[in-house]
């Protein structure tokens, strides 16, 4: 069996979601309130690759300094992905995506001296009727012109039980998978 850690940064500005993304798909839990922890925090999820390979994805938040805008080396050393966050709701947390992708950009860079691939997540897309989304322009442009490998609506939050039920009826795996 290989195992490989992976580090992956969750990065962007502060109340946009990501220590939501994070403890949603680490531990399936959402809150309204999660403390800005200090420093920095980081998660671990384990996927079974394939049946030799474990990685071990080492998820870092950034937890309470975000308003500052920009991070140490140290934090950024030795990450192979990022996944650069902003909220739908908040045209602010847009606007500073590419401060974001720049910090990380010019403090990192893969063993090859490519930069770290970073996918971009428009996060609490449950909230779209108050979002901006007239305002954005086409992510599909955005994230190819700025470098990015690929981006995503998300939501951390877990949708109504009807809503739920539909869904898992239209999934071949079913809950859990
Ligand atoms: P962080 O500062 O980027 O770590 O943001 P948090 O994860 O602390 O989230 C800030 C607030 O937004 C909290 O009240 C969360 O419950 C809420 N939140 C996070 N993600 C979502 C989402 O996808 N949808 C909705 N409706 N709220 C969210
Ligand atoms: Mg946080």
């Amino acid at each position: 069996m290989r195992e490989r850690l992976l580090k992956v940064l969750v990065i962007g500005d502060l109340g946009v979601g990501k220590t939501s993304i994070i403890k949603r798909y680490v531990h399936q839990v959402f809150s309204q309130h999660y403390r800005a922890t200090i420093g920095v925090d980081f998660a671990l999820k384990v996927l079974n690759w394939d049946h030799k390979t474990v990685v071990r994805l080492q998820l870092w938040d950034i937890a309470g300094q975000e308003r500052y805008g920009n991070m140490t080396r140290v934090y950024y050393r030795e990450a192979v992905g990022a996944l650069v966050v902003f909220d739908m709701t908040r045209l602010s947390t847009f606007q500073a995506i590419l401060k974001w992708k720049g910090d990380l950009d010019s403090k990192v860079a893969l063993s090859n001296g490519r930069p770290v691939p970073a996918v971009l997540l428009a996060n609490k897309c449950d909230q779209r009727r108050h979002g901006l989304c007239p305002k954005l322009p086409k992510l599909e442009n955005f994230s190819k012109e700025y470098g990015f490998v690929d981006w995503y609506e998300t939501s951390a939050k877990p949708p109504p039980p009807a809503l739920r039920d539909k869904a898992l009826s239209h999934s071949q795996t079913g809950p859990g998978v």
